[in-house]
């Protein structure tokens, strides 16, 4: 007999929420940021969500964050939701399983951001993962950087399980936004640009934004709040052209550009 779960009583460290999100998702989302990531990417601007436990994180149920969030849905209009976050979100699957579970018995938009760093292809680990992705509508995923050495240099790991992870999402037809954060003399390399490019087009038919984020320094303070020596210090954004050559190079295209392709 299938095991019975009361959803709304799962719990997950909950790291905070942000009421009237617009660059994670569709339209205006709720956020809710989950606590604990194992990437330590030079130009996180979220470095106060690493640790697996932080003492200002909360434990909450999935019914708990699905109330506050639904105080906020009058703002989300057509488009909306909720997008799960963090830190890394996959890591707590089973909360975010159950968050999403509530959400689309509610009729609500749910994204999934991810690095996906946790992902395996392992019948053990697919079960849980196919059961998040029945009730995700959108993955936005960010590939930081297609060249492994470069990878590694970037985050401190491989990125072996991420491109796995975007062929296995393209595979079932899940929605993605693939992100790449242009960070000057890091992941603005002219070759890995256009091999990132390469990859999205030969590997991937579920790709419904491919974009560019310039890199900015807004989490900077946290990494000295923290005492922890920033990587990047000194280091600008992107300028304009150098963000153009990056969409170039990637062949992205907009948004807009991508409706009119696939509605003919
Ligand atoms: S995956 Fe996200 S939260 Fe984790 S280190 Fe990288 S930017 Fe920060």
């Amino acid at each position: 007999m299938e095991e019975v779960i009361d959803y709304g009583q799962v719990t997950g460290l909950v790291h905070s929420t942000e009421s009237f999100g617009s660059v994670d998702g569709p339209g205006i989302r709720f956020i809710v940021f989950m606590q604990g990531c194992k990437m330590r990417c030079q130009y996180c601007h979220n470095p106060d969500t690493w640790a697996m436990k932080n003492d200002k994180a909360k434990k909450r149920t999935a019914s708990d964050v699905l109330a506050e969030a639904l105080r906020y849905r009058g703002f989300w209009g057509a488009d909306g939701g909720i997008t799960v976050s963090g830190g890394e979100a996959t890591l707590q699957i089973d909360f975010v399983t159950a968050l999403f579970t509530l959400a689309k018995e509610k009729g609500i938009h749910t994204t999934l951001d991810t690095c996906a760093l946790t992902f395996q292809e392992t019948p053990e680990y697919l079960a849980k993962y196919d059961k998040l992705m029945a009730v995700t509508d959108l993955v936005l995923l960010d590939i930081k950087e297609i060249n492994p050495a470069q990878h590694k240099i970037v985050t401190g790991h491989s990125n072996e399980t991420i491109l796995a992870c975007a062929k296995y999402l393209s595979k079932i037809g899940k929605p993605v936004w693939i992100r790449h954060v242009l960070v000057p003399g890091l992941t603005d390399r002219d070759d890995d640009l256009k091999g990132l490019g390469d990859f999205v087009k030969e590997n991937l038919t579920n790709v419904e934004r491919f974009e560019v984020l310039p890199y900015h320094t807004m989490g900077e303070f946290k990494w000295r709040e923290l005492g922890i020596k920033y990587p990047l210090e000194g280091v600008k954004p992107p300028t304009k052209a150098r963000v153009q050559n990056a969409k170039d190079l990637m062949q992205t295209e907009t948004y807009t550009e991508y409706l009119d392709r696939v509605r003919g």
